[in-house]
């Protein structure tokens, strides 16, 4: 009997990723993809249908003999909702099945905020996600910056916001809670946004890379993130032995050098004027040039260990940096070619997210939704 329940699970996620993947779909078509009997597909698509995960929506005309009943993923019913905390702001989304944003939420906290803050304004953003949902709630993603341990759902270590070293994540939201709630750290969300959501969708293997006050790297095999909450830490890669000193206590770590806290202190330095992110950087000198080229440069070293290592069809940058790739590219491209094997650089196309600061709220929402079709 487990084995037959393990069976229907399997095809239940199987017939929900081909719909998500190819729908609107015929019964017949999806048996016919899937290799299933008819009967068994009419009962797991009755099922999945009474359950609020597939509806009936058109005829399908396209195929020879009676015309089918089109499928599609029920849109209305089974809700994801995902919450980042940055080291600045609590953002969140609310997406229905197939990944149309229903609402969304944001609001700031100061960089040195309070747990008791933290807590209120991540509340602020979830009550009107969760009133929205009217009662239709499957799922909560909760992520943020930093090492957790998921045996215990808490947070190690946090560089970005100390206030949550050791804090239960469970915590951070009401005690009573609608639905599951699952955890991720915020930049292997990412790839989990661009897998189900954005430039990832239809491949089965990427490379996520996270430029932030952290550098962090989500792994894509597979469609499956890949690694524990120690993986993908491509900041602490060292791009300059004895180096300069990173957080980390090594010398030398990609993130001592583009880390966006001291790529800003470097910039305010060239511009001649305090700047505390990115995003407020204006014009550019030649000093502030050259800043960035080098980061350009100590970035392409970085991904050349990524490139060498796991060949990726494709890698996505996240990050305000990437508002400069005018600057970033060129320099990038050159150690890359320094430091990366031709045969594997030819095979790895290196682009920049189409996601803006929602990326990691769409991947805190991907993390129960993935599990719907992939388990
Ligand atoms: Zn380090």
């Amino acid at each position: 009997m487990a084995n037959q329940s393990y069976l229907k699970r399997i095809n239940r996620q199987r017939i929900l990723l081909a719909v998500r993947e190819s729908g609107p779909l015929s019964r017949s078509a999806i048996a016919d993809l899937l290799a299933l009997d008819r009967k068994s597909m009419t009962n797991l698509a009755n099922e999945l249908i009474a359950e609020g995960w597939l509806c009936e929506t058109g005829v399908d005309y396209s195929s020879r003999g009676r015309p089918g009943t089109l499928l599609d993923l029920d849109r209305t019913q089974h809700l994801f909702l995902g919450l980042h905390l940055s080291e600045n702001q609590a953002s969140g989304v609310l997406l229905n099945l197939s990944g149309e944003i229903l609402g969304r939420q944001e609001r700031p906290y100061a960089p040195v905020a309070f747990l008791k803050d933290i807590r209120a304004v991540l509340q602020e953003v979830y009550l009107p996600l969760l009133r929205l949902a009217g009662g239709k709630l499957h799922a909560i993603g909760l992520v943020l910056p930093g090492i957790l341990d998921f045996a215990s759902a808490t947070v190690q270590r946090s560089v970005n916001i100390p206030v949550l070293d050791g804090v239960e994540l469970r915590r951070l939201l009401p005690r009573e809670l609608p639905s599951e709630l699952y955890f991720e750290e915020s930049s292997r969300a990412k790839a989990l946004a661009e897998l189900w959501f954005g430039q990832g969708q239809g491949r089965s293997s990427f490379v996520c890379v996270d430029l932030g006050i952290g550098i962090g790297a989500g792994i894509i095999l597979e469609k499956h993130l890949q690694g524990g909450p120690y993986a993908g830490e491509i900041g602490h890669v060292i791009i300059q032995p004895e180096g300069r000193q990173c957080a980390c206590g090594h010398r030398g770590c990609l993130e001592a050098y583009i880390s966006e806290s001291i790529l800003c202190r470097e910039l305010s330095q060239a511009l001649q004027q305090p700047i505390a992110t990115l995003d407020e950087v204006g014009a550019l000198n030649p000093a502030a040039e050259a800043v960035l080229a080098q980061a350009g440069r100590a970035l392409g070293l970085g991904l050349a260990t990524i490139v060498n290592i796991l060949c990726p069809p494709l890698v996505i940058l996240h990050g305000s940096l990437l508002r400069f790739a005018q600057q970033i590219f060129p320099a990038m491209e050159d150690s890359l070619a320094t430091a990366a094997l031709p045969s594997c650089r030819s095979r790895v196309e290196v682009r920049v997210s189409s996601f803006g600061a929602e990326a990691a709220a769409l991947g805190a929402a991907a993390v129960p939704l993935g599990r719907v079709f992939l388990g």
